[in-house]
């Protein structure tokens, strides 16, 4: 098959989107559906049974026999179950059927999905509602029908509802201040471009070892002769193995309207990425889940294993996400494009105050959605932003700013009005390149980076608190505003009043210098280090105030949030302690005594025979001190597992963040020790030379 030529009709061919719509659906269902899909109304039962059955037979067309419905519960991993669609006939054969009732809710059995505690008591159901704002698709022999998850209870049990929610919110925020500057927009879009990193690694190393099939990364591994410091991996040619993988990626994602656009190779060995064009932000964030699962699946067909945890490897940099945003109205301005005349300069500079302002005052929310312990390895370890949440504006930005800041330049501004000190802003370079790597939100250009994502954290929770947070501040603006008696002195006011009150989060210099550290707390900066330390301040008061006030989330749905959070983190902590301590007793240990015994005998040999035994003696004793220390440090790490209290999340997060992280590292010391002493032929699993640097 010729791929170039037929991308277009590849494009989209397993989406039910406009084009099957309008060709499928009678006219007054198709204009009721989009009145729907714009309006978030909901659907009457007689449009829901045409759309089911049109939807069925796409469905049944593209080879489909199950439907699911598709739906982001709180633990990274999209979830489904899948129904078919036979229904038994009278004599005894079937037939294919779809009801509006399938389509539009769905009852798994979800008591089995994290939810903080929410279910605990007598309901343990819940329910799934049909989100028609993104489309649905085949996959793997079933019609997917993207969905929110909801306990019976309404509380929300999913990432999907709440980031909708968030949307409404900004939008609406977003239109009251567009309307102070004369613009009726009945509509502003959050805009978000995700790009993916990922390591690919041979199918074989990975079934031999224990760490990643349990944990996504590996416990032990000495430093390989060769890591990155060549840097001759990153944008580097592409193996014809990885390529062809590639391909096929991008076939499937496209079948799927997933607009899959760059792809290359990062800076780790076996890394790479594939970046997409941006899209709406629940679109984008549907997206990438599957993205991420259809990067497995087809790894699988080229006899990989595509990893998506955040630090597979010690030694290389680690994988992360970076989650382009913006806001974009309907008559298609993108609010964060600095503008051309005094008038859409001061629009600008309001939407990027507003910004500002949100990052500092959620610093906690920002570093909290992206709290995992996969990324805990890579924030702040000098290959990612550090853990304090800063801003980079960039040097044209910046001088802006401090001309509106300083007094002398505000009275030539109340002269020259709306300009803001500036009559047109200066070029801003966008950047093609990261132009500073190291800062957690970046301004490129005409939309914020936010760099700190780890590679595997479903997008939506990153976007959630962003949304929400800049749509408190606009409304606080909006109301100021709404209400003064002089629009454009009470603008300046409030730009330059803000600016002074949050430049403390901006920092334009190197965020991997350890000066930023001191400088940043002297600047009252939180420095969250671990998910153990940020997770509670989920529900500090002034949080659940933002998102009450928005309607994203009551207090109940982050309570339990926060419980399932912290859960999923300890879970992963005791599963990687427990896997070390397996590692190390079954297959570690009985290789170094393998070795030791060789080692013995020969020395006992040589001796008899009359020559030297330095070296096999000076060996043995080298390994069997390192061994000794290795069964030592197993001991104690066994010991902090099965001393782990009775608690809550939160103090068994601290338990093993406090107690189990260190004996894991005091474990992982001595074995990787062992791993460049003894000899290759008794080592039980792949080493990183024979993981990274495969042919
Ligand atoms: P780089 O980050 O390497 O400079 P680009 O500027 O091309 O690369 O874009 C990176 C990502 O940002 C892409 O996924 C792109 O689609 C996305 N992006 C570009 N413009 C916007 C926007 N207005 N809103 C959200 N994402 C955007
Ligand atoms: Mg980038």
């Amino acid at each position: 098959m010729n791929t170039a030529r037929n991308v277009p009709e590849l494009f989209g061919s397993m989406v039910f989107n406009e084009t099957v719509m309008k060709e499928r659906l009678p006219k007054d269902v198709y204009r009721k559906l989009k009145k729907t899909m714009r309006e978030g109304t909901a659907i009457d039962a007689d449009v829901a049974a045409v759309v089911a059955t049109a939807m069925k037979d796409w469905a049944l067309s593209k080879g489909a026999t199950h439907y699911t419905h598709w739906f982001q519960p709180l633990n990274g991993i999209s979830a489904e179950k899948h129904d078919s669609f036979i229904s038994p006939t009278d004599d005894g054969g079937v037939m294919m059927e779809f009801s509006g009732k399938e389509l539009i809710k769905g009852e798994p059995d979800a008591s089995s999905f994290p939810s903080g505690g929410l279910r605990a008591t007598f309901e343990a159901r819940g329910y799934t509602a049909w989100d028609p704002t993104s489309y649905a698709f085949v996959k793997d022999g079933s019609l997917y029908i993207p969905t929110a998850f909801c306990s019976y209870t309404g509380e929300i049990l999913d990432k999907k509802t709440p980031l909708l929610r968030s949307m409404e919110a900004i939008s609406a925020q977003a239109c009251r201040v567009l309307k102070l500057f004369g613009k009726e927009v009945r509509h502003v879009t959050t805009t978000v471009g995700p790009e993916q990193e990922y390591f690919l690694i041979d199918k074989r190393d990975y079934a031999k070892r224990k760490d990643l099939i349990f944990t996504g990364r590996t416990l032990f591994g000495a430093k390989p002769p060769k890591g990155q410091e060549m840097e001759d991996h990153y944008f580097g040619s592409i193996r014809p193995r990885v390529a062809a993988f590639m391909q096929e990626l991008d076939e499937e994602l496209w079948k799927l309207g997933i607009f899959s656009k760059t792809k290359h190779n990062e800076v780790a060995p076996c890394q790479h990425e594939m970046a997409p064009v941006f899209t709406t932000a629940n679109i984008a964030t549907d997206h990438n889940q599957l993205t991420m699962e259809v990067m497995k699946r087809v790894a699988q067909k080229h006899n990989f294993i595509c990893l998506l945890h955040e630090k597979p490897f010690e030694g290389v940099n680690g994988s992360g996400k970076h989650n382009n945003w913006s806001l974009s109205t309907d008559t298609g301005e993108n609010l964060l494009e600095p503008g051309r005349t005094p008038s859409e300069n001061a629009q600008f500079l309001l939407f990027l105050t507003a910004v500002i302002k949100a990052v500092d005052e959620y610093q906690d929310l920002l570093r909290i959605s992206v709290a995992s312990a996969g990324n805990d390895h890579r924030l702040g370890a000098n290959e990612a932003p550090p853990a304090i949440v800063s801003m980079f504006i960039g040097d044209e930005l910046q001088a802006i700013l401090d001309a509106i800041e300083s007094d002398a330049d505000y009275t030539d501004m109340t002269k020259t009005k709306m300009d803001l000190g500036v009559s047109a802003l200066p070029d801003i370079p966008k950047d093609t390149t990261d132009r500073n790597r190291t800062s957690p939100f970046a301004f490129t250009g005409n939309k914020f980076e936010f760099r700190m994502l780890g590679s595997a954290i479903n997008i939506a929770c990153p976007n959630i608190m962003i949304n929400t947070a800049v749509a408190e501040e606009l409304r606080l603006f909006a109301d100021e505003l709404e209400s003064a008696a002089d629009f454009e002195s009470a603008l300046h006011e409030l730009i330059k009043r803000e600016i002074k009150a949050h430049k403390r989060i901006i920092f334009n210099g190197n965020g991997y210098d350890d000066a930023w550290i001191t400088e940043a707390e002297k600047r009252g900066l939180l420095n969250l280090k671990s998910t153990a330390e940020a997770l509670p301040h989920y529900t500090d008061e002034k949080n659940i105030r933002l998102f009450a006030t928005h309607g994203v989330y009551t207090r109940i749905e982050m309570e339990s949030r926060e419980e399932a959070l912290l859960e999923e983190y300890y879970k992963t902590l005791h599963i990687e302690a427990l896997t070390m301590a397996d590692m190390a007793r079954e297959e570690i240990l009985p290789a170094c005594t393998t070795f030791q015994n060789e080692l013995a005998q020969t020395a006992r040999n040589k001796k008899e025979v009359g020559v030297s035994n330095t070296m096999e003696v000076d060996l043995l004793r080298k390994v069997c001190g390192l061994t000794e220390e290795l069964y030592r440090k197993c001991g104690e790490l066994s010991d902090a597992i099965a001393q782990a209290p009775q608690a809550d999340a939160k103090r068994l997060s601290n338990y093993y963040h406090d107690m189990v992280i260190p004996i894991m590292n005091a474990v992982r010391q001595p074995a990787d020790d062992l791993e460049l002493l003894v000899g290759k032929k008794y080592w039980p699993f792949p080493t990183y030379s024979d993981i990274l640097f495969y042919v």
